[in-house]
């Protein structure tokens, strides 16, 4: 659910969303407002993110809904935005406020830590080590590396540094039953310091008498911080090639993941590029 300045509106965009917005009923008439928006806005081929955003949906969906969002998100204009990074978001004319298309949709049962505990269950785990710096330790204990740290921190930062985008979070109990009614609340203005709020019990439903909410606040990131996401520009895309190709030449170490393909995946996404991968391998 987003939420602009108290005003709620469903995402991703459908027709729940068009609806509250224009007050109209059917998707032709939802059609048709976006097209008259389209058509006044002049935008023929979408050069930004702006553009992609007013050519898909619409000015008044544009600037409530993702405007302010993306530019507390990204810490940029949306006009020096990629175009891409909205493509991501599904636009739909029919009453479905599911976030994705696929057939089948969820999270773990116990969620990620689960999954992740059982997959490397019997297997040694270290932490709060720094890979990059005691590499040469690890050279002999296996043929083949899996890294899925940042690719430029990998190589030195020999070519320059890419650019990613930081994360805060701030994670508060609540004595309340049910604080928001549901998992996600997008704060779609520029003002609120968060984009989004986080209510976990509502991905498994919780009977706990209390509830935990996490704010999201979209930082500068600063090297040496940890890196959320990569910032898909031209300018860094050209910079991620660079390394890509020294990459290449790493005979026993495979490159993973958001930061080491620099590339904003979805966890379905990733999932499936590693079980390609480990195909390939195996
Ligand atoms: N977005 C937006 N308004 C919203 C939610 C998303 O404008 O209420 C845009 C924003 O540019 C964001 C992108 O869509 O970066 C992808 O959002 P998503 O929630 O899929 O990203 P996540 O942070 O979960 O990877």
């Amino acid at each position: 659910v987003a939420n602009y300045k108290g005003e709620l509106y469903n995402l991703p965009f459908n027709m729940n969303t068009f609806a509250k917005m224009w007050g109209i009923v059917t998707p032709a008439e939802a059609a048709a407002k976006i097209e008259e928006q389209r058509q006044k806005a002049h935008i023929t081929e979408p050069k930004n993110l702006e553009e992609q955003a007013i050519s898909l949906i619409g000015t008044d969906i544009y600037t409530k809904l993702i405007k302010g969002y993306t530019e507390k998100q990204w810490g940029r204009n949306c006009t020096d935005l990629p175009a891409f990074i909205i493509k991501r978001l599904p636009v739909r004319y029919t009453f479905d406020n599911n976030y994705f298309d696929d057939r089948y949709q969820g999270i773990p049962i116990v969620g990620y830590n689960g999954l992740i505990d059982a997959l490397l269950e019997g297997i040694e785990v270290r932490t709060g080590i720094d890979y990059n710096k005691e590499r040469s330790s690890y050279l002999d204990i296996a043929r083949k590396v899996v890294y899925t740290g940042p690719i430029d921190e990998y190589f030195g930062y020999r070519l320059g540094h890419l650019e990613y985008r930081g994360l805060r979070f701030e994670t508060e109990r609540l004595e309340e039953v049910n604080h928001q009614g549901v998992a996600v609340m997008n704060y779609t203005d520029r003002e609120t310091p968060y984009t989004r709020v986080i209510e976990h019990k509502h991905f498994e439903f919780g009977t706990q008498p209390v509830t935990y909410i996490t704010r999201e606040y979209p930082s500068e990131w600063h090297s040496g911080e940890e890196a959320y996401y990569p910032v898909n520009d031209d300018k860094n895309q050209a910079l991620y090639k660079q390394y890509a190709r020294l990459a290449g030449h790493e005979r026993n170490v495979i490159f993973g993941g958001r930061l080491a393909e620099y590339k904003y995946y979805d966890m379905d996404d990733v999932i499936e590029s590693a079980l390609t991968v480990a195909k390939k391998e195996i």
